[in-house]
């Protein structure tokens, strides 16, 4: 299965955890937990508050480490959802 990864979070996803798009299809831009049938599922989120997501993602996870959520925060600016309020 392919790899994407996710233009808002960042996140790895696969086809099987894509997003959706209005009329049902797979959004391969977006996770499921970012976009759902043609929206984002947390419309009002801003780059600050995903980056303390992420690092309280971090905390909780094991498997996710500081330096790893570290470094998702860096490439975060590159990502579409993203890339506009950098202009
Ligand atoms: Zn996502």
């Amino acid at each position: 299965m392919k790899t994407l990864i996710c233009q808002s979070c960042g996140w790895p996803f696969t086809t099987a955890t894509a997003g959706t798009n209005r009329d049902k299809s797979e959004n391969l831009d977006y996770c499921r937990d970012c976009y759902q049938v043609g929206a984002f599922t947390d419309k009002s989120l801003n780059l600050h508050e995903l980056e303390v997501k992420l690092l309280e993602m971090a905390e909780v996870h094991e498997d996710i480490s500081l330096e790893e959520a570290q470094q998702l925060i860096k490439k975060l600016p590159e990502l579409k959802r993203w890339r506009m309020d950098h202009i």
